[in-house]
Protein backbone atom coordinates (compact mmCIF):
# COMPACT_ATOMS: atom_id res chain seq x y z
CA UNK A 1 0.00 0.00 0.00
CA UNK A 2 3.27 2.04 0.23
CA UNK A 3 2.51 5.18 -2.76
CA UNK A 4 6.49 6.13 -3.54
CA UNK A 5 4.72 10.01 -4.11
CA UNK A 6 4.06 9.86 -0.10
CA UNK A 7 7.41 10.54 0.08
CA UNK A 8 7.36 13.98 -1.46
CA UNK A 9 4.75 14.90 1.47
CA UNK A 10 6.24 16.89 4.45
CA UNK A 11 7.76 14.67 7.15
CA UNK A 12 4.83 14.26 9.93
CA UNK A 13 7.08 15.31 12.53
CA UNK A 14 6.96 18.26 10.53
CA UNK A 15 3.72 18.65 10.14
CA UNK A 16 2.99 17.56 13.90
CA UNK A 17 5.51 20.59 14.76
CA UNK A 18 3.42 22.67 13.20
CA UNK A 19 0.65 21.98 15.02
CA UNK A 20 2.47 22.56 18.21
CA UNK A 21 3.08 25.62 17.05
CA UNK A 22 -0.14 26.97 15.87
CA UNK A 23 -1.49 25.81 18.84
CA UNK A 24 0.27 27.29 21.53
CA UNK A 25 2.54 24.72 22.76
CA UNK A 26 5.74 26.03 22.34
CA UNK A 27 6.82 28.97 25.39
CA UNK A 28 9.80 30.32 25.72
CA UNK A 29 12.36 30.50 28.76
CA UNK A 30 14.44 33.58 29.26
CA UNK A 31 17.91 32.52 29.08
CA UNK A 32 19.68 33.30 32.36
CA UNK A 33 22.83 33.09 29.66
CA UNK A 34 23.48 34.21 25.90
CA UNK A 35 25.07 30.66 25.26
CA UNK A 36 21.68 29.07 24.49
CA UNK A 37 18.16 29.38 24.64
CA UNK A 38 15.81 26.98 26.12
CA UNK A 39 12.04 26.36 24.96
CA UNK A 40 9.18 24.12 26.77
CA UNK A 41 7.08 22.47 24.29
CA UNK A 42 3.91 20.77 25.92
CA UNK A 43 2.87 17.29 24.53
CA UNK A 44 0.30 17.10 22.40
CA UNK A 45 -1.12 13.89 23.81
CA UNK A 46 -0.22 14.55 27.20
CA UNK A 47 -0.42 17.85 28.51
CA UNK A 48 1.16 16.81 31.88
CA UNK A 49 4.50 15.90 29.82
CA UNK A 50 6.57 19.14 28.60
CA UNK A 51 9.78 18.63 26.60
CA UNK A 52 12.98 20.66 26.66
CA UNK A 53 14.52 22.05 23.73
CA UNK A 54 17.50 23.53 24.08
CA UNK A 55 19.07 25.94 21.16
CA UNK A 56 22.73 26.65 22.09
CA UNK A 57 24.24 29.55 20.26
CA UNK A 58 26.57 27.42 17.68
CA UNK A 59 23.12 26.36 15.89
CA UNK A 60 23.36 22.99 17.62
CA UNK A 61 19.25 22.32 18.72
CA UNK A 62 18.61 19.40 21.18
CA UNK A 63 15.71 17.74 22.95
CA UNK A 64 14.97 15.66 25.72
CA UNK A 65 12.38 13.52 24.78
CA UNK A 66 12.94 9.76 23.71
CA UNK A 67 12.21 10.14 19.66
CA UNK A 68 15.28 12.83 19.85
CA UNK A 69 17.68 10.46 22.42
CA UNK A 70 16.79 7.10 21.01
CA UNK A 71 16.95 8.18 17.05
CA UNK A 72 18.96 11.25 16.90
CA UNK A 73 16.02 12.73 14.58
CA UNK A 74 14.29 16.06 14.19
CA UNK A 75 11.49 16.02 16.37
CA UNK A 76 8.13 17.41 16.44
CA UNK A 77 9.66 19.59 19.88
CA UNK A 78 12.28 21.32 17.43
CA UNK A 79 10.27 21.15 14.44
CA UNK A 80 7.66 23.21 16.60
CA UNK A 81 10.21 25.40 18.06
CA UNK A 82 11.58 26.15 14.73
CA UNK A 83 8.17 27.09 13.19
CA UNK A 84 7.78 29.61 16.13
CA UNK A 85 10.88 31.61 16.19
ZN1 LIG B 1 11.46 16.16 21.06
Amino acid sequence: MENPEQEQKMDPRANSGLYLASHGHVRKIEPRTTAAQLYKVRSQSNKDIVYSVLCKSNGEISCDCEDFKRRGVTCKHIYAVAFTI
